[in-house]
Formats: C-alpha cells, sequence, structure tokens
C-alpha cells in the first residue's frame, strides 16, 4: 500500500466544479488583483482568526516581513524567536535588519520555551516572534504577560495553524499581528503562493494594506513610505474561499487521524524506553496537526524502513536555524540550543492529509510496530527458561 505526504490532486477533484467556475469568473471579470473577492476573503479569515483586519500578501514569508515591519521593527532591533522552525521565520527578522535572537523549544510540544524568554530581554529587544509549529499553538497567555511586562511587540508565525485554538480562543486573538502561509501544501492551500497578515490593530492594518502596494495611500501614484509589491491574487482568493467553508472538516479529520496514530502506537511508545515519543497535545488546545511529527532515536533507520514499505514521511526540519551558515553570522555555536539541535535529528514527520483512509493509517503504525519489534530482541523462550 503506498502512502503519500500531501494529496492535492484528490482534494481538487472533491471541489472541482465550483473551483473551476470562481475561477473561470475571475477571468471573465478582468479583476485579478485585489477588488473585492479579496476583500471578502481576508474579512472571511479574519473572522474565523479571531482577529478584526485580515491583510492578504503574496506570501506566508512576506506576510511575516511586513508584519514586523508595520510593527515597526527594524535596524539594530532584536527580536526573539525559536531556531527550530522553517527557514521564513528568522529570514523575516534579518531582512527587516533585524537579529534573530534565539530561544530553545520545549522537547514535548516544539515550540518556544516560554519561561526561558525574559533572560534573553535586551533594552534592544524590540518583539518576540514564537511559531505554532506543527499546529499547535503556543502559550498565549503566558507570552501576553511577557510582551506587555516589557512592552514588546507580539507577533506568531501561525504558517502552520490556521484554525486552531486555545482555550477556544482562536490564534489571531490578543496579538499585535499573526501571519498565515496559503502555499498549496499548508492545512489552507491556495494553488499557487498566498499569504495574510491578521491583526485587530487599525494603524496596523492601514500600514500593512500601504506596505503590500508599494507604501502608497489614498491614490495608487502618491508614496507615503517605501513598500512591497506584496498581492494575494483574486484567483487564489476564490480558490481558498472555496476550500474554507470545509477547512473545520479537514482539520477535525486530521485530529482524528492523530489520535488513531496515538492509539495504534501508544503501546510501543510506552515500552520503547524513550525511543520513541509521540507528539504531545497540550491540554485545552485544539492541535490541528498540520504535521503529526513523532521522535525517533533511530530516525533515518525508521524513515527508511518506511519507506521501503511506500510510506513517505518527511523531516521538518533537520537542522536547526542557529547552525545553518545564514545565520552562524549571528554568533551561534553547536550546544547553545540543545533541545533543538536534539530534535532536529529526531523528529519525523507522518502522512496525516484528509485525503487519507482510516485502513492507511492503521497500514503505517503497523510498519511502525514492526519496526520497534526489529529493534528490541525479543528474549527467547530457552533464555527464560534458564
Ligand atoms: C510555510 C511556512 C512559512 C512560509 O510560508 P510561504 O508561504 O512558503 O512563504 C513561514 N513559517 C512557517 C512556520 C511555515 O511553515
Amino acid at each position: 500500500m503506498k502512502v503519500s505526504l500531501a494529496d492535492l490532486r484528490l482534494q481538487y477533484y472533491e471541489l472541482k466544479e465550483q473551483i473551476d467556475k470562481a475561477i473561470s469568473e475571475v477571468i471573465e471579470s478582468g479583476h485579478f488583483s485585489g477588488g473585492p473577492r479579496v476583500a471578502r476573503l481576508e474579512q472571511e479569515i479574519a473572522d474565523l482568526c479571531g482577529a478584526k483586519h485580515g491583510i492578504g500578501v503574496a506570501s506566508g514569508t512576506d506576510a511575516l516581513i511586513l508584519a514586523l515591519e508595520a510593527c515597526g521593527i527594524g535596524q539594530g532591533d532584536e527580536v526573539i524567536t525559536p531556531p527550530f522552525s522553517f527557514g521564513a521565520t528568522s529570514e523575516a527578522i534579518a531582512r527587516v535588519g533585524a537579529r534573530p535572537v534565539y530561544v530553545d523549544v520545549d522537547p514535548h510540544t516544539y515550540n518556544i520555551q516560554v519561561e526561558a524568554i525574559e533572560e534573553r530581554i535586551t533594552p534592544r529587544t524590540k518583539a518576540i516572534l514564537p511559531v505554532d509549529l506543527y499546529g499547535q499553538m503556543c502559550d498565549r497567555t503566558a507570552l501576553r504577560a511577557i510582551a506587555q511586562k516589557h512592552n514588546l511587540r507580539l507577533i506568531i508565525d501561525s504558517a502552520q495553524s490556521v484554525g486552531s485554538a486555545q482555550n477556544g480562543v482562536p490564534i489571531a486573538s490578543g496579538v499585535d499581528a499573526a501571519t498565515l502561509s496559503f502555499y498549496p501544501t499548508k492545512n489552507l492551500g491556495a494553488y499557487g503562493d498566498g499569504g495574510m497578515i491578521l491583526t485587530s490593530d487599525d494603524e496596523t492594518a492601514e500600514i500593512l494594506r500601504s506596505l503590500r502596494g508599494h507604501g502608497t495611500h489614498g491614490h495608487k501614484y502618491h508614496y507615503v513610505r517605501v513598500g512591497y509589491c506584496s498581492r494575494l491574487d483574486a484567483i487564489q482568493a476564490v480558490v481558498l474561499e472555496n476550500k474554507l467553508p470545509l477547512l473545520k472538516g479537514w482539520n477535525d479529520l486530521r485530529r482524528k487521524y492523530a489520535h488513531l496514530y496515538n492509539v495504534l502506537l501508544k503501546d510501543i511508545a510506552e515500552k520503547s524506553e524513550g525511543t520513541l515519543q509521540l507528539p504531545q497535545e497540550i491540554e485545552g488546545n485544539y492541535h490541528i496537526y498540520h504535521q503529526y511529527t513523532l521522535r525517533h532515536t533511530k530516525r533515518d533507520a525508521l524513515q527508511a524502513y518506511l519507506k521501503e514499505h511506500e510510506i513517505a514521511s518527511e523531516i521538518y526540519y533537520p537542522s536547526p536555524l542557529h547552525l545553518q551558515p545564514a545565520y552562524t553570522p549571528y554568533g551561534y555555536r553547536e550546544g547553545d540550543f540543545p533541545v533543538s539541535e536534539r530534535v532536529s535529528n529526531e523528529v519525523l514527520s507522518l502522512p496525516i492529509h484528509p485525503e487519507l483512509t482510516e485502513e492507511q493509517i492503521y497500514y503505517v503504525a503497523e510498519r511502525i510496530c514492526d519496526f520497534q519489534k526489529s529493534l528490541t530482541p525479543q528474549p527467547s523462550y530457552q533464555r527464560s527458561q534458564v
């Protein structure tokens, strides 16, 4: 049985008629850029995520860059962020001229260690940029308290957590900004690139709308700041709008599959003497499992074994950012963030998309059990007789 990491074609067939129609309408209208379709989507996603404004942009990376800039982060500022993330998080900080100041991640959730943030705050610290990694929100209450106490901006990289919640509170509630990515394989994916910034602050929203459109204000040839060309296309907006009503069901299905993996793997994980660790969902979190990521001390062997059985898996992420050539100039060394360094050698993400079947989940779990049994030699009958 073949099990893939994503099946975008199956998802398309589910919606083909309405998406084809919506795309044709955009082409017929001749309005490819901005307009009412983009504005409608922005409001729908803002409502879903607990923000007043949504500002569509060209990618999740742009969303981060523009959010930092709109929050006044720039040259010489420090931004606290985890080293265990997709490169775009640190890239955006560096792009606006600020310095990424790393704080290690928690060994169970892989999100930033909130309790270790305060000791890294200096007079130059301007913002905290945590990541809701794999679809699980980092602790908003604690983060908000630190941001308020030290007068820092709180911007969340929510590229992996659209539709997630914590004690019923959605991702963009009570933060300066949260950023989304609509990269095709994200939980809410476009047919190309796209992103969005969510904010409840009117002034920040106004700056963001200006920034994405070349720094204009009022008139399209009146430039009040140096901006960007960062648009969410109308064609992408209608694709996303047609998918949006299904997002909750898809996220619920991801949760159901994650739960099934947990049930099927619980026994071997408990008996694994720490070699296998399943993902942990913190109480109160509605984790949307953008990834179902386990840890294994023999990760590479497990991945190879799964591949032999036609099961795709992926390593998010194989090396922490502080050890990557692009970010070593900031002066970090091996050993600085031991959890990030260790988990990047141990994490493995299994197939979890909503187009899977339960049968496929059973198949993957059974292969992992086989692998685990091959590691621990079974005590032989004869030996136990002695
Ligand atoms: C996908 C992703 C991004 C970047 O999004 P793009 O749309 O690819 O630019 C940023 N941060 C995280 C954590 C992501 O997973």
